[in-house]
């Protein structure tokens, strides 16, 4: 697999090397030199996931790896399932919440951890994540325990919810884990500058889990050809896929896996408040606002990472823009959609709902929606319960961790004390 740097295409790299460099010069994202479509959709469709998977993602990375190598990668790393449930007649939500941590970025952050073991001349790696909540666990939790690799996570202090904190803040060995006083925009910020920093990058042989790392953005294709399988004839024929948005990780994979050839008609990009990609799909400038603090936390992202690979495949696809839907809720809308959600006996949380809404709102006759609910509500248990005024359950993953002491460092948003505890490492 060829990758290329958008913002300096003189920048070629292999798969190997794009997922232990991260990020290319000037912070410019890697992207496939070919998507070629896949030969036979339906043949894989009949595939069980991990089986499906390995063709895909063998496909797409070619033969710098063997496909017994992929098959391990995937058998290791997919050790969970993505279940399809029936919300509303015509509405179904994508669970990609049954893994370890509770969140859809353990597909990602599982298939990184087991790449990165797989290649053989790594050497010491430092994992260097700034975190909204969900992919600081889904990280820790994949890399815990690895030889030579030490992870750091950045997270905004007070901004994600106790057990979200308590999941990744309480492991130790070698996962660090920092409360910046400031937003995740600032911690995002810190990470690139830490990539700008020759100097640091190799004395401790930096690597970022984030999603603009593209391991974990092939690794959610496989679960939209998931979904897929699922659903029946019908559904198939005109299916709408509408996704909560924060960094745009998981609408990137969404629209590879069309450029691929899943036949999904068309996607919707949901936000909340932080709603610069909305703005800018409605034919504002892109005017990146100072992030908002809302209930659906892990999307409080103004300025997405991932928003320029899509630009970019909706240029080399021929796409226009004006083919993806968008939308955004508040939090008050939020919390009628979550009530309104569990009168139907679907209990969900923030990010999941807005995703829901968005499809209630534009769904058109003939349609069929689907929706990713990306994180299990009782992540956000406070909120949850607060909306709902009932209790809910709260699997093992959770409570097993919910009475251990956070380990966290606390800092000011200075890049030179980060850099100070990463060559300190
Ligand atoms: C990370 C995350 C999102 C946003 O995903 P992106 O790929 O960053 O757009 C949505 N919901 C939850 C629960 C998340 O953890």
């Amino acid at each position: 697999m060829n990758l290329y740097n958008i913002t300096d295409n003189s920048e070629q790299v292999n798969f190997q090397q794009a997922v232990k460099q991260g990020l290319g010069r000037g912070q410019g994202l890697f992207f496939p030199e070919t998507i070629a479509p896949l030969a036979d959709i339906d043949a894989l469709l009949k595939m069980n996931l991990v089986d499906r998977s390995t063709e895909i993602l063998s496909h797409l990375i070619g033969d710098e790896l063997s496909k017994e190598t992929v098959k391990s990668i995937v058998s290791n790393a997919f050790t969970f399932e993505a279940p399809v449930k029936k919300v509303t007649d015509n509405i179904n939500a994508l669970e990609l919440f049954h893994g370890p941590t509770l969140a859809f970025k353990d597909f990602g952050g599982r298939f990184m951890a087991q790449c990165l073991a797989s290649f053989k001349d790594s050497g010491k790696i430092t994992i260097l994540t700034a975190t909204s909540g969900d992919t600081g666990a889904a990280v820790a939790h994949a890399f815990y325990g690895m030889e030579n690799i030490d992870v750091v996570i950045l997270y905004p202090k007070g901004k994600i919810s106790p057990l979200q904190e308590k999941l990744f803040c309480t492991l130790g060995g070698n996962i660090t884990t920092i409360a910046i006083e400031g937003t995740f925009d600032d911690c995002q910020t810190m990470v690139k500058q830490a990539f700008d920093d020759q100097e640091l990058k190799q004395a401790i042989g930096l690597n970022s889990a984030n999603s603009i790392n593209i391991s974990r953005l092939v690794a959610q294709i496989c679960y939209y050809f998931e979904a897929f399988a699922q659903l029946d004839e019908t559904q198939r024929k005109a299916l709408v896929v509408s996704v909560p948005s924060g960094n745009f990780g998981d609408l990137t994979a969404g629209l590879l896996a069309k450029a691929l050839g899943l036949p999904i008609k068309r996607f919707i990009a949901a936000t909340n408040e932080n709603d610069t990609v909305p703005r800018y799909l409605a034919g504002e400038a892109w005017t990146p606002k100072t992030t908002i603090p809302t209930l659906s936390n892990a999307m409080d992202v103004s300025a997405p990472n991932n928003w320029p690979r899509i630009e970019e495949l909706f240029k080399v696809k021929g796409w226009s823009l004006s083919e993806l839907g968008y939308g955004k809720l508040s939090d008050a809308e939020t919390k009628e959609t979550l009530v309104a959600m569990d009168k139907l006996g679907y209990l969900c949380e923030p990010h999941g709902a807005i995703a829901y809404s968005e499809l209630t709102k534009q769904l058109q006759e003939g349609e069929t929606g689907l929706f990713l609910c990306t994180a299990h509500p009782a992540k956000f248990k406070e909120s949850v319960e607060e909306i709902l005024g009932r209790e809910i359950f709260i699997p093992e993953e959770l409570a097993s961790r919910a009475d251990l002491d956070l380990l966290s460092k606390e800092m000011p948003v200075d890049f030179s004390q980060v850099r100070e505890l990463l060559m300190a490492l």
